[in-house]
């Protein structure tokens, strides 16, 4: 089935008949959107949620609570995307957790941090939004069946004890909890399906989009209430980094093959407005020659990260963006986070599994004494004594110690389509686009330069649960 160019004043279903013009918005006259329209839809939902990771199965459970029809595609051959393989932890002002171990929090100081680490780089009012939502949306996943430890902690670059850790390893639990839901409440999950381009109708609300199955087969799928873009980032993209963020091109990333940004792109070509694109967020990692995540980092204050003359060059607790310019700074020198076997054990079994495949892989090393892991890693051993010892809140103590060499690695991209705190897209005016909201990584102006540890996730879930909501609400 071909499609072809929209035609101004015809229905927004059905087949269309007439010549082909370009679409253009009556009250600026200015051409927004000149690509094609489907001659037909093939297939009917209230609501189209394009992408299966947490934000994409947030909003289409969230939509779907709200009593639309939803139908979810996904481009990979199973759910997850970079939310599957994260480290899962989820921020969010939760006093039940907070108080009982001393930490004042409040709403009020999680959006200064976000607006503070984001140098002015991100929207207030989305800020607010995800700090105020944050612990809505955590009760949300547990009334679900989501299950996080009892306690919170301050993981890199988070800046304060408001992490959830989930019970199971990694971000499974999200993914097996929300997909599940999803089930039950009958959304329709298509794997293996790529959303290729959106479409507008003559009154620029968006209608639909194109679906590309595994098989090559396109169907358009008309959407009632709108299209949900929840796709993720863009750091598997080389190509787009190249011409979007090129100094974060060379490194090696983080994310899974479909964080590949093409429908941030669709959704341009519709008319939303693109932000903070040249952003991204940096964080170490091991080579990537292993295939494992040999990170020993993830608990900042029980871990100092030391250059190759034995010293440390950073304070661990600061910012991403910080510590990412530190290790930059070094240049060709190496470095190397070092962390004792009590750090160690207090991670997941998956991540210490991923150390110890490193650890036998000889990309991650271990001795009984800090001399023998100077020894090890070649750093004066007399200054990695020093360092530890002058480094004593770290606990850095229970032998045997580890070390494990920092590489750069490209975590997240910053940047995408702008976003009201409704989640809505807007337009090149800042106008909401009827019909089209974004939510997750995708969004560009939650974080702005620099995204606080754990501040990855909670967007999703937030964000994807009001889009689902105000899609399904949608007056039509
Ligand atoms: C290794 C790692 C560890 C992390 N650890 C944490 C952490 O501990 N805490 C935290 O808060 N954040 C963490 N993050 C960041 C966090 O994982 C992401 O910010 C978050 O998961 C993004 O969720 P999302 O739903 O927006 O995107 P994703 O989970 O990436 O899902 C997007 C999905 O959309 C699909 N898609 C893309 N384009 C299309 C298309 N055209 N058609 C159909 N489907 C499409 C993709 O294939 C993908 O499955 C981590 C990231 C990485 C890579």
């Amino acid at each position: 089935m071909k499609k072809r160019t929209i035609l101004a004043g015809a229905a927004g279903a059905g087949i269309l008949a007439g010549a082909a013009v370009f679409f253009q918005r009556p009250r600026s006259g200015r051409v927004r959107y000149s690509g094609g329209y489907p001659d037909e839809w093939h297939r009917q939902t209230d609501v189209l949620v394009i992408g299966g990771g947490a934000a994409g199965l947030s909003a289409a459970l969230s939509a779907a609570e709200n009593g639309a029809r939803v139908t979810l595609v996904e481009q990979n051959p199973e759910l997850g995307g970079d939310s599957l393989i994260s480290g899962g932890y989820f921020n969010a002002v939760d006093p039940l957790r907070q108080a009982p171990l001393g930490i004042h929090d409040s709403v009020e100081l999680f959006r200064e941090q976000i607006l503070d680490s984001g140098g002015g780089r991100n929207s207030p009012e989305v800020a607010s939004v995800l700090a105020s939502e944050a612990g809505f949306s955590l009760d949300w996943l547990e009334r679900h069946g989501m299950r996080f430890m009892p306690q919170v902690v301050k993981i890199l670059g988070g800046g304060f004890a408001r992490s959830h850790k989930p019970l199971l390893p990694r971000g499974e639990g999200y993914i097996r909890v929300l997909s599940s839901e999803c089930r039950k409440k009958k959304v329709a999950i298509r794997l293996g399906s790529r959303a290729e381009e959106i479409y507008r109708d003559p009154s620029g609300t968006v209608t639909g989009a194109a679906v590309t199955d595994s098989d090559g087969r396109t169907a358009y799928i008309r959407a009632t209430r709108g299209v949900i873009v929840a796709t993720g980032g863009y750091g598997a993209n080389r190509q787009l980094l190249e011409r979007l963020a090129p100094r974060y091109a060379p490194l090696p990333h983080d994310s899974q093959m479909g964080a590949t940004g093409q429908a941030m792109l669709e959704a341009e070509a519709a008319g939303a407005r693109l932000v903070n694109t040249d952003l991204a967020e940096c964080v170490p990692g091991s080579l990537p020659q292993t295939g494992f995540f040999a990170r020993i980092d993830m608990d900042p204050e029980r871990m100092v990260m030391v250059d190759e003359s034995g010293k440390r060059f950073v304070d661990e607790t600061g910012y991403r963006s910080t510590i990412a310019q530190a290790i930059l700074g070094l240049g060709e020198g190496k470095c190397w986070s070092v962390a004792d076997s009590g750090a160690v054990a207090s991670f997941d079994e998956s991540i210490q599994k991923d150390i110890y495949r490193n650890y036998y892989a000889g990309a991650v090393f271990r001795a009984p004494t800090l001399d023998g892991l100077a020894r090890e890693i070649g750093v004066p051993a007399r200054a990695l004594v020093r360092t530890i010892r002058q480094a004593s809140n770290r606990r850095i103590q229970t032998p045997p110690f580890w070390a494990a060499p920092i590489h750069l690695h490209l975590h997240t991209t910053l940047g995408g389509l702008e976003i009201t705190g409704r989640a809505e897209c807007v337009d090149s005016d800042g106008t909401p686009i009827p019909g089209l909201w974004a939510a997750g990584e995708v969004a560009g102006n939650v974080h702005g330069v620099n995204r606080l540890g754990g501040n990855g996730i909670n967007t999703a879930v937030t964000f994807g649960r009001i889009a689902g909501r105000e899609a399904a609400k949608r007056i039509i």
